[in-house]
């Protein structure tokens, strides 16, 4: 005789309690909704415990070690000796444990029931977990991603690994190989050249970060030759042989690398199979759930947000994608997320940000573009700090800023203010007339608008 399954019936459902997931249940509980959150791993999912918080921690201590090595440029008598990982992964856990908790205490603050454990869809309106059924109004998908890697490249974690092994390191390798040249490829190398390793990353595109704009790439390249990180661009893996003291890597031109580890950071996929997705009906590609512009599936009642759908995979766009859903079950009729307005960051030294669109995107969809380039050697703040680089306007001839992008130290706070000038659909003129404090970084955000409309201050033109 089949077991007696409980049920316990919800408004929401939600299944992976990532960015995404969470950011759906405590808005939906906000608004007075009954909301289930079922997470088999750690509330707060990759981004907290495995991407962007720790990845960040990491950065910072080589941007400790980095200003240790630089110290006497600005007149501080500091030495880097080495660095301490049980010290570094300690603060980072620290750092992480802080926020978990937080997170936790916020989760049952809102009265939602929190349930830990594997589930799976057994039906449109219903998830199984630990041999209990939990039914919703609605059931929300968050399942997230997980690290790919290649055919043949088996990840073993010890020589050949992924982020997830990358961010628990308890050694700094003498030498790196950094197989993808994204932004999670980037940011790793920029850490570990910080930490004292040798790194050289493979990428397949003909740029890093290859989706920024193609001068940001090319700042960024030019900073890391800098550094001292190399780079084979343009040239694809073949294979890799792992050995009792390192790993090597052949590519398809025959150049051969070897090194302590191999970073595998080829991109992220959908975890998507074995959930009852499919067998529900869910419209699905490439492992990917598809949604329409408020996230909903082809089922109705089944919604997915976050990494799980083909959207930006970043923490924000899933926050920004779970407060649309609950608002919308809710019936609060939010406006559909505008992806290019989403702000978009590599941490690395240095940062490259932007929102809105590069310069090739501008012309493909036909806008009469003009550009402009304002190079950070120009503020003091910059001077300063000693960082290179710059911010470029992208704009419609006598109409909105259609993008912005930079690269520098620190220029990743600036987006804030360029996501309201790309969002309001700002024109230079707009922008020109407002007053940036001096000196800061964001100067040279007024000064770029300044010398767009027409009128530059602290530029030649
Ligand atoms: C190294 C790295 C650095 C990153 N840095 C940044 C950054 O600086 N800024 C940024 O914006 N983004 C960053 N990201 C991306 C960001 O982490 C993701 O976009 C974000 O975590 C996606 O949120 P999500 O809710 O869709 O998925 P996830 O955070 O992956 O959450 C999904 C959750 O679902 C759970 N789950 C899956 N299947 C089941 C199941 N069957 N039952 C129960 N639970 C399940 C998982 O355990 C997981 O906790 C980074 C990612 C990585 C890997």
């Amino acid at each position: 005789m089949a077991e007696r399954l409980t049920v316990a019936q919800f408004d929401l459902v939600i299944l992976g309690g990532g960015s995404g997931g969470y950011a759906c249940a405590l808005r939906a509980a906000q608004l007075g909704k009954n909301v289930a959150l079922i997470e088999s791993g750690k509330l707060g999912g990759t981004c907290l415990h495995r991407g962007c918080i720790p990845t960040k921690a990491l950065l910072h201590s080589g941007e400790i070690a980095d200003s240790a090595r630089e110290a006497s440029t600005f007149g501080v008598n500091a030495q880097f000796l080495s660095m301490d990982m049980v010290a570094v992964n300690a603060y980072k856990d620290g750092v992480i444990s802080k926020l978990h908790k937080g997170l936790q205490g916020l989760v049952k603050s809102r009265n939602i029931t929190f349930v830990e454990g594997h589930g799976r869809l057994v039906s449109k309106d219903t998830v199984e977990v630990n041999g209990e059924r939990y039914t919703g109004t609605n059931v929300v998908l968050a399942t997230g991603s997980y690290a790919k890697s290649l055919p043949g490249l088996e990840i073993d974690g010890i020589r050949v690994m992924t982020s997830d092994h990358a961010t628990n390191l308890t050694y700094v390798p003498k030498s790196v190989i950094v197989l993808g040249g994204g932004v999670i490829g980037c940011e790793f190398a920029s850490v570990w050249k910080s930490f004292g390793a040798e790194v050289t990353i493979i990428e397949g595109l003909s740029h890093l970060v290859a989706l920024e704009d193609e001068s940001s790439s090319k700042q960024l390249e030019r900073a890391y030759r800098k550094r001292g990180i190399n780079f084979e661009l343009g040239v694809r893996f073949k294979s890799h042989t792992v050995t009792a003291d390192g790993v090597t890597v052949e590519l398809e031109d025959g150049k051969t690398f070897s090194a302590d580890v191999l970073l595998v950071a080829v991109g992220r996929g959908p975890v998507s199979a074995n959930l009852g997705y499919e067998e529900q009906g869910i419209t699905m590609d490439r492992g990917y759930v598809i949604v329409d512009d408020k996230c909903r599936t082809n089922v109705p009642g089944i919604w997915a947000v976050g990494d799980l759908i083909p959207t930006l995979q970043l923490a924000h766009v899933g926050f920004g994608e779970g407060i649309l859903v609950a608002e919308e079950i809710c019936g609060l009729s939010p406006r559909p997320i505008n992806y290019d307005g989403v702000p978009r960051v590599t941490y690395s030294e240095p940062e490259v940000a932007s929102v809105g669109l590069t310069t090739a995107q501008a012309k493909e969809r036909g806008h009469d573009v003009v550009e402009l380039n304002y190079d950070l050697a120009g503020n003091g703040k910059a001077q300063i700090l000693r960082t290179a680089g710059s911010i470029k306007l992208v704009s419609q001839k006598n109409g909105p800023v259609l993008g912005i992008h930079m690269v520098g130290a620190r220029v990743g706070e600036l987006l804030a203010e360029a996501q309201l000038i790309f969002n309001w659909e700002a024109t230079a003129d707009d922008v020109a007339p407002l007053i940036h404090a001096h000196p800061t970084l964001s100067e040279a955000m007024g000064e770029a608008h300044m010398a767009l409309a027409g009128k530059p201050l602290h530029a030649h033109g």
